[in-house]
């Protein structure tokens, strides 16, 4: 059957829409500006998904808790001022802004942790992968990209993009040693690069309106392995006789010996060193995470009437091969599903009941 809406129909359902879009708008700006989260509300969050990086974890919290708050209370002020037009007080709000560099190992949690904030905050999130700038050598199309990403993970409200976090990742390759690509200059991508992170204004044609984006308010967030920056850092504090640490002596001159533009790593004033998972750890977000990808298999199977266990020492084992896999926790998933692919193709349908996983089945079944 073909209903054919009357004219009238369709123009009460996209008034009903536009409606629901401008009150979800609407308290979605009103979440900022009343923004009273602290940066320990935020740790205890975070401590439910991401495990250890401890350090880590309270730096971006208190980072992301006060970037927020801050905006939060100059939007307030302006949007007075200006009787409440959102648009106007986005423009004429002016707050000084943190950006910040996370530097650890692949699949330590860096994206993740601020995926994690981000939803908690309650605004949008996009990861860039600046690979792609270095393949341009240029960053002007890249960052329409950029402002449409955001726009589209805040749903179409062009208020909540302007107010989102973009997590900038591979940002130790644009270093200019090393760049893989030949004519491309990092030194130009790391200029643009600048540019967008103080702040850009560009227009989105949607065809039937025109949308003024900015980048003034959002938060950045670059990440990267910056492989033997270590080594940089530690020669730095021995000619000068420093002794702890090289992650509490790292300074931006030392990010400049790895490649990096001077004036760019001053606009990520925060430092963030995220540390290799220990294979106790990874056992642990098997286990204490709330988004372990045990639990989703154990959900999965459970709906075929099939209780998956799994003895300690297997969770173990398990972490073991992730550890010698050097993919940090990104390793467990595919890991697991290698344990139980085929008890998954077997099982649904022609078992219920307890499905045990020890030790041995899952050193047999990865071997
Ligand atoms: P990267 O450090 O390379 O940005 P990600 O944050 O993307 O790595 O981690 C990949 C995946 O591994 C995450 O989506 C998450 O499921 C898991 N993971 C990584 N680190 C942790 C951690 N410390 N605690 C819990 N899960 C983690």
């Amino acid at each position: 059957m073909f209903d054919r809406l009357s004219e009238e129909s369709r123009r009460r359902i996209h008034e009903k829409i536009e409606q629901q879009r401008e009150a979800q708008a609407a308290e979605a700006i009103e979440r900022i500006v009343q923004f009273d989260q602290t940066p320990a509300d935020l740790k205890a969050h975070l401590d439910r998904f991401v495990i250890g990086q401890e350090k880590g974890k309270k730096i971006i919290a208190t980072a992301i808790a006060f970037h927020y708050k801050r905006l939060g209370n100059a939007l307030k002020q302006t949007l007075i001022d200006e009787g409440g037009d959102v648009s106007a007080a986005l423009r004429l709000t002016r707050t000084p802004k943190a950006n910040l560099l996370m530097i650890g190992p692949t699949g330590c949690g860096k994206t993740y942790t601020c995926e994690t904030t981000s939803g908690l905050v309650g605004v949008p999130f996009v990861v860039e992968d600046l690979t792609k700038f270095s393949e341009t050598g240029y960053v002007g199309q890249n960052t329409s990209d950029i402002l449409i990403d955001l726009l589209v993970s805040a749903g179409g409200n062009s208020h909540l993009a302007q107010m989102g976090i973009v997590y900038l990742d591979e940002i130790d390759k644009i270093a200019t040693e090393n760049v893989a690509y030949r004519d491309v200059s990092g030194r130009g991508v790391q200029k643009g690069l600048l540019k967008l992170v103080e702040g850009v204004e560009n227009t989105i044609d949607m065809g039937k309106e025109r949308i003024a984006l900015s980048t003034k308010h959002v938060l950045f967030i670059a990440g990267g392995v910056f492989d033997k920056l270590d080594g940089i850092v530690e020669k730095r504090m021995e000619r000068h006789g420093f002794s702890g640490t090289w992650q509490d002596h790292l300074l931006t001159e030392d990010l400049v010996v790895f490649g990096m533009e001077r004036q760019l790593m001053g606009r990520f004033p925060v430092r963030v060193v995220y540390e290799l998972l220990t294979t106790q750890e990874l056992q642990d977000i098997l286990v204490r995470s709330e988004d372990s990808p045990l639990r989703a298999y154990i959900n999965d199977l459970k709906a075929w009437d099939i209780d998956l266990t799994f003895a300690d020492e297997a969770l173990k084992a398990i972490a073991q091969r992730a550890k010698q896999e050097r993919t940090g926790a990104r390793g467990l998933i595919s890991i697991i599903h290698r344990v139980l692919f085929e008890d998954m193709f077997r099982l649904p349908g022609s078992h219920t009941g307890p499905l045990a996983v020890d030790e041995r089945y899952v050193r047999m079944r990865l071997n």
